[in-house]
Order: structure tokens, then C-alpha cells, then sequence
């Protein structure tokens, strides 16, 4: 069987990873009908969109996607194109494995946990005031009328919505995921002390949604002990559920715990469509060196194999960088840097991605 994949390379790295991640699918033997498709800044350039509608279009038609890191376009008007492909799509659920491999050169061992962050709402629905605009000072006023002062004058105003609908669904799918995986815990982080409308809802929500799911054990935590708690002590956690953005912090913290953002994979899940990609950016600080770590990326796309129901070839994937990692000859300078303190020595994205693919 031929599974059609829509394939969007994006910026900086993102068609170097690509590539190496393409070899390693390849290798597993499935195989797979490539659409590529174009996104970000880049294609902003070329086409004055970031986000053509044949791009969309082809999501639509294939239902599922892999594709590199974007770059907003700067001075473009034109918001983030992953906020926009979540939204099209109703993308609402993004899963982020976070596992220790041996030889990930990262000060902890024992790391085994998922950040499932919801991925429509909260800060990053976009919903944005400049200072000094006649929005801003219309709601400043309206505000004024109930809380006199409240707001200073020259304020902007970025709007959080969060609602019980869409907490609902999140918290239903971290715990859904738990029971699937065979996880023991779920997590609920909010700041509830202090957004007692917002993060109150959330954790309200997730505390009524625990019930269905007696055989999981269910805790909450504050946002701000929780970070501390994942350093000192990232064993304690199994899945994490969290409103938009503290997802996207804890997300990059995550990764910090298993090695770096090389190595951080992920997926945007929706009900009638899945977009699998690394939790880090287009890095274009190290853009077309052949420096980069691919393995996001890879590890996304064992995601992407097992949600096309190829579970052994994702598994083989898995277990190729496992042992490419373990075996430490042939790793990229994150991954040397993190070892040794240096990246002498290091692999090219190219040689590496042809170690896991052989
Ligand atoms: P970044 O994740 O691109 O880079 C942060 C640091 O991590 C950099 O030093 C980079 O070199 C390093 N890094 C990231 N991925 C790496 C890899 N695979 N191998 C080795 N090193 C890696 O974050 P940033 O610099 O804040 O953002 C750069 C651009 O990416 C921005 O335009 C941002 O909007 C965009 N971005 C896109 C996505 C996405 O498409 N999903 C996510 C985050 C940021």
C-alpha cells in the first residue's frame, strides 16, 4: 500500500531535515506518495503569500503532513503560518514525546513524558490591540467604565481566550492518550491563583474531565512550580496537559531535559488531519551547513508512520536512532557539543540521517 504524504520543506533547515528524513522513511520500505508543498518565508518571496492555498488545499486532500520549520515573514502583516495551519485545520492537539535516549548527552536519564498542549486558543489566538490604536483605547475605555484604571492609557492588549469546549477536548485527548499508551498519570498546568477566569476554567474542566478516567491517576500543578519540578525531578512526570502557550514554553523545556531541540519530535493532531513536526524552529543561525540535527524531525515522522498505521516501521525508526545515538560515533554537533563541550568531531546532517536510514 502507497500512503500519500503532503510534504512541506519550510525555511532555514527545514529542506535539509527534510531529505534526511525522507531517506530514513524510505529505508523502512513503506511506502510513500510525497506531495511537496510549499510554506514560509521563503515562499512568501516567491509567491507575495506564505501560505498558498494549493498548500492548503494539499493538506486538505492528502489529511496528513509532514513538514519543516517556518519563518514568519517579517513585515509580511502576516501572522504565524503554523498558528494559521493549526486553525485551518483545527489542528487542537499537539503531542510532544519527550524520552532520554543513551548518548543524547543530556544531564538526565530517566526522562519519559509527553507535553500535550492545546493548540487554538489561549494568547495564541491572535486576537492582538496595538498601543495608541482606536481598538485599544476602545476597550481600555469600556474596561475603565468597570474598573476605573484598571488598564493604563498607553497599553496594548493581547486577548485570552479559553473555553470549555476547548479545554474540554485537550483534556479529553491527554487522558485518552494516557489510556491508549498504557500511561500511568496526566498532568493539568495552569496559573489558576492568578487567572482565576481562564486558568481557572482549565483547571476546572480538567478536574471534571478526570473522572471519567479513574484508572489514571490525575494531579494539577501551577505553572511556575511545575517548571521547577521538571528539573529537579522530570521522573516525577508522565503527561502533561496545558492551555497554548505554557505548552509552547514547556515544550522547548522538554527538550532541554532529553538532549536539545534536535531531538524534540511532534504532532499536530486534529479529527480529520495530522501535522507531523520537530518542536524547534527554522534555526537559521545554522541554515544550509549541513550542521543541523535531523533526528526531530525523524522521530516526528516515526509519529507520522505509526499514525498511518505502520506502528513497526515507526518502531524501526526508533530504534535506529536509539542505536545511532548509543553507538555516539556518528552525531551531530548538538549532540557533540553536548558530550564533549565541542563539536569537533561532529557528523553532517547528511551523514547522520545515512546512519539511521542504513
Ligand atoms: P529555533 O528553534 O529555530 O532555534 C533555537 C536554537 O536551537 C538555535 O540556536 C538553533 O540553531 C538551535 N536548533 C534548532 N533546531 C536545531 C536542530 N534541528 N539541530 C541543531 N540545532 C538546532 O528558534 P528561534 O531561533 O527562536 O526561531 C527561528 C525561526 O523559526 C523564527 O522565525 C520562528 O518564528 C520560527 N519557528 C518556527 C517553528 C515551526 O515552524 N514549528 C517553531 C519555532 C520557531
Amino acid at each position: 500500500m502507497t500512503h500519500t504524504v503532503t510534504l512541506i520543506p519550510g525555511d532555514g533547515i527545514g529542506p535539509e531535515i527534510c531529505a534526511a528524513m525522507q531517506r530514513v522513511v524510505a529505508a523502512t520500505g513503506v511506502k510513500i506518495d510525497w506531495r511537496e508543498a510549499q510554506a514560509g518565508a521563503g515562499t512568501y518571496e516567491q509567491c507575495g503569500t506564505p501560505l498558498p492555498q494549493e498548500t492548503l488545499d494539499a493538506v486538505a486532500a492528502t489529511g496528513v503532513a509532514i513538514k519543516g520549520p517556518t519563518a514568519t515573514p517579517v513585515g509580511s502583516g502576516f501572522r504565524s503560518i503554523n498558528v494559521a495551519l493549526r486553525r485551518a485545520f483545527d489542528l487542537y492537539s499537539c503531542v510532544r514525546p519527550c524520552l532520554s535516549m543513551p548518548g543524547d548527552g543530556s544531564r538526565y536519564t530517566d526522562v519519559d513524558l509527553v507535553v500535550v498542549r492545546e493548540n487554538t486558543e489561549d494568547l495564541y489566538a491572535g486576537i492582538e490591540f496595538d498601543q495608541g490604536s482606536a481598538q485599544a483605547r476602545h476597550i481600555i475605555e469600556a474596561i475603565d467604565q468597570a474598573q476605573p484604571g484598571a488598564i493604563r492609557p498607553d497599553s496594548a492588549i493581547s486577548i485570552k481566550p479559553i473555553s470549555v469546549s476547548g479545554s474540554e477536548r485537550i483534556v479529553r485527548y491527554a487522558f485518552e492518550y494516557a489510556r491508549a499508551q498504557g500511561r500511568r498519570k496526566v498532568c493539568a498546568v495552569h496559573k489558576a491563583n492568578i487567572m482565576k477566569a481562564t486558568d481557572g476554567l482549565f483547571m476546572h474542566t480538567a478536574q471534571r474531565v478526570a473522572k471519567d478516567y479513574p484508572e489514571i491517576e490525575f494531579e494539577t500543578r501551577i505553572i511556575d512550580a511545575c517548571c521547577m519540578g521538571l528539573v529537579v525531578n522530570p521522573a516525577d512526570f508522565d503527561v502533561l496537559v496545558l492551555p497554548n502557550l505554557y505548552g509552547d514554553i514547556v515544550s522547548d523545556l522538554c527538550a532541554g531535559l532529553v538532549g536539545g531541540l534536535g531531538l524534540a519530535p511532534g504532532a499536530n493532531i486534529g479529527r480529520d488531519c495530522a501535522i507531523f513536526e520537530a518542536t524547534h524552529g527554522s534555526a537559521p543561525d545554522i541554515a544550509g551547513q549541513d550542521i543541523a540535527n535531523p533526528t526531530a524531525l525523524i522521530l516526528s515522522a516515526a509519529m507520522m508512520l505509526d499514525h498511518l498505521g505502520e506502528k513497526a516501521a515507526g518502531d524501526d525508526v526508533r530504534q535506529a536512532v536509539r542505536s545511532v545515538l548509543a553507538q555516539g560515533a556518528c552525531v551531530t554537533a548538538d549532540i557533540r557539543r553536548n558530550l564533549t563541550g565541542s563539536a569537533q568531531g561532529a557528523a553532517g546532517c547528511t551523514a547522520y540521517g545515512d546512519a539511521v536510514a542504513e
